[in-house]
């Protein structure tokens, strides 16, 4: 029989009373791993009910305390870094140095999440009137919901729940019904590395379980992190139900190429940001813009990319795995045949692209266009597989306009040997994240990952200092002690004496 993935409800790993399992497959053969239920409504409730009642004693513990079970679970993830991304390359078909590179991430973001007390400290000012101080807290806001796509099994969620129990929150991660086994060892570490029952609740599903927890009124913020279509549907359900939320979504990610930029660099740095994890990373280059005579590295790249092949997780040869599913590798074809009808020159084509002995497996190989224009589908959408699109322009403030008309702001990066160049990129460029000769600038986590426009819908970003503001509120206290009884008479104005 196919293993259950459990849900984790008030510290117990329990087996859902649902019927409607959805099969977990290895995307490089469709082998089914596991199965994973879809919450009942039941289920839901309860682990709403139970994170309640844990964050009436969660909140209260010390900042210490709370630190003290971040550098636990480090610890814990350390060790465990090996196992977790043998799990993750299973079911997200990433090769095992990319796995690695996943759970890592995620890591960072624990070690920040430890530096909770000096990250909270609200302010203080004596004197704002004479004998008044004034000084602010932080506190937490209740139970948080985080919803996770399949893309980053392991740092997605730990871009979440550390961060918002480390503030005092309690939370409910709704992982991707794609690769629920990454988060659910996640949360088996969290709650060896002491985390008190009810602290951390998982509910497995679909988006039925998202939708009972997106109008439940007592849960105050949702982070979501998916596509676009749907972190817009829901920034908006849970603005109308007068929640906090924070939803990062879909990309187009632009590397400029300026012709005084290091070749050899850019042709592995395209290659590698724009293939690598099958191009299924929010921030994969999947436009190339070559300014001027840079264009002449494009037969370069071409060769660089034909040399990477796809494979399976445990092959070390192989650059990237599988798509996802195989509607997702059928999509990916669509668009690759798309931009053959458009008029756009197919330079190459991994369409046919067959793995030796994963004949099943989702994958698709390297494909490069050249001659395309910006109101082509392939430019447009995000295609999210290893296919990247090339456009030439003339000047530096072309490539700009153009990045600035483009919806989405995730990521972007500049090559270039030029400081002033690389200056005028970053102080005039609309996306959120940049990277000046580094082609996936995703930030660490002492800042944030500042995602904007079509990529980002909120107003605080995920980790960094704008984490502890998502997941807090501000307490501000205006205090005067009284040094003798004297009469000071009946103020009826706003001013403070
Ligand atoms: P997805 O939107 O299909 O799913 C994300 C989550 O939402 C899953 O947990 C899923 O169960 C749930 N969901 C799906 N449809 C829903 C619906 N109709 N109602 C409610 N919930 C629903 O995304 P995905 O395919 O898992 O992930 C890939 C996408 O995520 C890409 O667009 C990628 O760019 C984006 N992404 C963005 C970032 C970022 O930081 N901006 C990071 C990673 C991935």
């Amino acid at each position: 029989m196919t293993h259950q993935v459990p849900l984790l409800i008030n510290g117990e790993f329990i087996t859902s009373q649902s019927t409607q399992l959805i099969d977990v497959t290895n995307p490089a053969n469709q082998e089914v791993i596991a199965q994973v239920p879809c919450a009942t409504d039941a289920e839901v409730n309860l682990a709403i009910e139970t994170a309640k009642e844990a964050f009436e004693i969660w909140k209260e513990k010390s900042v210490g305390d709370r630190a003290r079970l971040m550098l636990n679970y480090q610890a814990l993830l350390k060790t465990h870094q090996e196992e977790i991304a043998t799990i993750l390359s299973q079911e997200s078909g990433k090769t095992f140095a990319d796995a690695m590179g996943d759970v890592w991430r995620g890591i960072e973001v624990v070690e920040h999440a430890a530096n909770v007390a000096s990250l909270s400290m609200g302010e203080t000012l004596e004197n704002v009137a004479r004998k008044i101080d004034c000084y602010s807290f932080t506190q937490p806001l209740g139970v948080c919901v985080g919803i996770t796509p399949f893309n980053f099994p392991a740092m997605i969620p730990l871009w979440m729940f550390p961060m918002a129990i480390a503030c005092g929150n309690t939370f409910i991660l709704k992982p991707s019904e794609h690769n629920p086994l990454t988060p659910i060892r996640l949360a088996e570490l969290f709650m060896e590395a002491g985390a008190p029952k009810g602290v951390l609740q998982v509910l497995n599903g679909g988006k039925e379980v998202v939708q009972q927890l997106l109008v439940h009124p007592d849960l105050p913020a949702i982070s979501f992190v998916g596509s676009c279509d749907v972190g817009e549907y829901i920034y908006r359900t849970g603005s109308d139900h007068m929640k906090r939320v924070q939803a990062f979504a879909g990309a187009k990610n632009h590397m400029v190429i300026m012709p005084d930029a290091a070749q050899k660099q850019v042709v592995n740095n395209i290659a590698g940001a724009s293939v690598g994890a099958a191009g299924q990373r929010c921030m994969a280059i999947s436009v190339a813009v070559f300014v001027g005579e840079s264009k002449k590295l494009i037969p370069e790249i071409k060769t660089a990319l034909s040399q990477v092949r796809p494979g399976a997780w445990d092959d070390p040869e192989a650059g990237y795995g599988p798509q996802i599913t195989p509607q997702a590798k059928a999509r990916v074809l669509k668009f690759i045949e798309q931009g053959k009808e458009e008029g756009a020159n197919c330079v190459l084509d991994g369409s046919d692209v067959v793995v030796e002995g994963l004949e099943n497996g989702n994958f698709v190989g390297p494909t490069m266009f050249t001659d395309v224009t910006t109101d082509m589908s392939i430019y447009k959408e995000e295609i999210f597989g290893p296919v990247l699109v090339t456009i030439e322009v003339d000047t530096l403030e072309e490539a700009i306009a153009l990045i600035n008309e483009n919806p989405y702001g995730n990521g972007t990066s500049i090559f270039t040997s030029s400081g002033a160049a690389a200056r005028k990129y970053q102080h005039e460029i609309k996306v959120g994240n940049v990277g000046v000769n580094v082609p996936v600038p995703v930030p660490l986590p002492m800042f944030s990952f500042t995602g904007w426009r079509k990529s980002f819908y909120g107003d605080q970003h995920a980790y960094g200092k704008q984490a502890i503001k998502f997941y807090t509120e501000t307490k501000t206290i205006t205090a005067r002690w009284f040094e003798d009884d004297i009469d000071t008479g009946v103020n009826t104005t706003i001013t403070m004496k």
